[in-house]
């Protein structure tokens, strides 16, 4: 399917004319052209508003333009109706039904009579249609549901599960549709035969106008008070449609619903609702040569959002992934007050002196449901258990003496001894994990002890790794002179998915503009983020960078990083693309300090700053100012070492280390025994 060029959101009314200037209950019109919104539209009446579509839609299909409009009423009734009605289940039939029948003009319409000549014909006059607006009674169209029957569903599949949908029966009213569909689809069916238009989910959507039908409620809230809340919805829904990816758009319209039509969007409401990333979320302070990197990163910690929706798991399936929201205890830890050892209950704490006390028959263990101790009675208890009613103390059963149905023991005791109170680990209600964290093994122990067994997370991001280079060849394949050994892709391949993202293979990719573009066209539709590696930096043969700038989509950026040239940073087709030098070092680190944070940041993860641990250095090394260089390292003995050798094509370096040294930008000489900063890779989250 093909990107829409405008987006045109409409809000439809049954009601007569409102008059020429602007008010609620009209027809609205949202539209976004190119990405730009345009001030909502007044459309005072059916007519204005249907004359507005044509020229519309003639101008944009003149200009080869294409168009998603979208209209805030159903498509379709509940299944059997359209049958019933014109012996077709396909419901732009039904369409045309309506188109023959109605009669609108901007003072009046016949709707109200033609629900009742329905009414007479598919249920005794007694349904499925109600409510009646005029002032006149309507032959069997009831003002009530006093009598009402339905031989119909009282709603749509997609209505049951939309929260809050109104039922396409009732003619009028607050919030009632049945009005608007009864005079919108007349106009629908016009516009249909007038132009090239497709209509989901009944058609594919290859033509030039798609229709898809609306419910704004589903994904935006309600209106500034100083705002009409009509022409703020359908602007509002428009920009969202125009800000959300082609994929995910794509993804939102595949929906099987073939009579009684679907609603845009539900189901995907968080994709729709994503703050959208901007084009130049990667643009830099203008004239900075060298951009430091504690700056690069925080403008990278600003300006990125969550991209990836959300889903429901299993609790063992949460494991590794992003809490979409905070998650509160539905139960106490723990539950109920119960012992913290095997030994002998009772009530209150006892001064010194020897205590005397019968013992009650039975016992408590783990798992029992508390019982009731009399008073002035001891009562063995088993580690775990609840304690009974009457129980509050707990002494051990190495100290007491049990003997002749009596149980002694020597005070002091303090009241509560060896119990654990309810909730004193986590009570009922309370937050027990943040939005945004990820989910750890522990967090599972946690998560279920409170009760929870489903778990909100955001859905895994897709990120595809290219490599660039006319000198690469596969693994394994034979390799010519000249030609080297892709080792980038399946070293980044394996970190995205240690990250926790799913890693998307994209191969290779020649020095070559055109076909570098058409594997970034096709990756944008299929992922939600894209490394590159190679090419980044600004020479004859550095195609990444050359096309993201040409796209206007791209920012170099020059980061006081050793290892590392220039990052180009970009954004394709909606997709950020983190452009990484090809140098194996230098893709690694400079994936690892900066694509790692940003990544977590589109995934809906919080910001985590890598943590490091001030060592003693077991080498030598004098740094120059300026940059912020990161060595090859491990710890040996409580001593970082750094990999003898500096060169950023050393892979054998990368794979002797366990961490980086992180040396900060002022000139500096280490010798043994400094202290330096050791990050090891695990901080990074790999
Ligand atoms: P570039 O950033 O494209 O100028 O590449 C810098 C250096 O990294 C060159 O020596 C490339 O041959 C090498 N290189 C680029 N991509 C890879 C790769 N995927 N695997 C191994 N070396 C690479
Ligand atoms: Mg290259």
């Amino acid at each position: 399917m093909k990107r829409f060029d405008t987006i045109v959101m409409v809000d439809w009314s049954g009601g007569n004319d409102t008059g020429p200037s602007p008010r609620k209950d009209a027809i609205w019109a949202g539209v976004n052209r190119d990405g730009l919104a345009q001030e909502p539209v007044y459309l005072r009446n059916r007519t204005v508003a249907e004359e507005w579509l044509d020229a519309l839609l003639t101008s944009e299909q003149a200009a080869g333009r294409r168009v998603l409009a979208g209209f805030d009423f159903p498509f379709g009734y509940p299944a059997g109706f359209a049958a019933a009605l014109t012996g077709s289940c396909d419901p732009l039939v039904l369409w045309d039904w309506f188109e023959d029948r109605i009669q609108d003009t901007p003072a009046s319409n016949n709707r109200f009579d033609l629900a009742g000549e329905i009414n007479q014909r598919l249920g005794n006059g007694k349904g499925p249609f109600w409510f009646n607006g005029l002032r006149r009674d309507v032959e069997s169209l009831a003002r009530n549901l006093d009598a009402y029957t339905n031989p119909f569903a009282q709603k749509r599949q997609s209505e049951t599960l939309a929260k809050g949908a109104f039922t396409c029966w009732q003619m009028g009213g607050a919030g009632a549709v049945g009005g608007q569909i009864f005079t919108g689809l007349p106009v629908l069916a016009r516009l249909r035969r007038k132009f090239d238009v497709a209509v989901w989910p009944f058609q594919p959507l290859d033509k030039a106008i798609s229709f898809v039908e609306i419910w704004p409620s589903l994904t935006v809230g309600s209106a500034p008070e100083n705002k009409i809340k009509d022409a703020w919805q359908v602007s509002e829904v428009s920009k969202q449609v125009a800000a959300m990816p082609h994929a995910a758009l794509i993804e939102i319209l595949d929906v099987v619903s073939p009579e009684e039509g679907w609603i845009f969007g539900l189901g995907f409401e968080d994709k729709l609702t994503a703050p959208p990333l901007r084009n130049d979320c990667f643009a830099l302070p203008p004239g900075v040569h060298w951009t430091p990197v504690a700056e690069a990163l925080q403008r990278l910690r600003d300006r990125l959002v969550p991209v990836a929706g959300i889903e429901t798991v299993g609790l063992q399936q949460a494991m590794g992934r992003i809490l979409a929201r905070d998650v509160t205890a539905k139960r106490a830890n723990p539950p109920l007050p119960n012992t913290a050892v095997d030994g002998y209950g009772f009530a209150g704490g006892r001064d010194a002196g020897t205590v005397d006390l019968p013992l009650s028959s039975g016992r408590a263990a783990a798992g029992d449901a508390p019982g009731i101790l009399p008073a002035d009675h001891a009562i063995r208890v088993l580690t775990g258990a609840a304690l009974p009613q009457g129980v509050d103390t707990v002494v051990l059963q190495e100290d007491v003496v049990v003997a002749d149905g009596r149980v002694r023991f020597a005070g002091p005791v303090r009241q509560g001894s060896n119990t654990r109170k309810a909730g004193e680990d986590v009570a009922q209600g309370q937050t027990i994990l943040e939005a945004k964290r990820r989910i750890a093994s522990a967090d599972l122990a946690l998560l279920a002890a409170t009760g929870a067994a489903q778990i909100d997370v955001r859905k895994q991001l897709r990120v595809g790794v290219l490599s660039t280079g006319d000198e690469l060849v596969e693994a394994g394949d034979s390799a010519e002179d000249g030609q080297i050994y892709d080792a980038n892709r399946p070293m980044l391949l394996a970190m995205v998915a240690q990250l926790g993202h799913i890693p998307v293979d994209l191969g290779r990719a020649p020095d070559d503009r055109g076909k570098l573009r058409a594997r970034l066209d096709a990756a944008s539709a299929q992922v939600d983020a894209i490394i590159t590696s190679g090419g980044a930096s600004a020479g004859d043969e550095d195609h990444v960078s050359a096309l993201l700038s040409e796209a206007g989509a791209m920012e170099l950026w020059r980061i006081a990083i050793k290892p590392g040239r220039p990052l180009a940073l970009g954004m394709w087709h909606g997709k950020p693309v983190f452009g990484v030098p090809g140098n194996p070092v230098a893709a690694m680190v400079c994936t690892l300090v900066f694509a790692g944070p940003a990544m977590g940041l589109l995934a809906g993860a919080d910001w985590v700053a890598p943590q490091g641990f001030d060592v003693p250095a077991a080498f030598t090394k004098r740094k120059k100012a300026g940059r912020r260089e990161y060595l090859r390292a491990r710890v040996r003995d409580g001593q970082a070492e750094v990999f003898a050798s500096e060169g950023s094509g050393r892979i054998s370096g990368l794979s002797w280390a366990e961490g980086l040294v992180e040396l900060a930008e002022p000139a500096g000489e280490v010798s043994p025994g400094d202290l330096v900063r050791f990050i090891p890779f695990g901080s990074f989250g790999i």
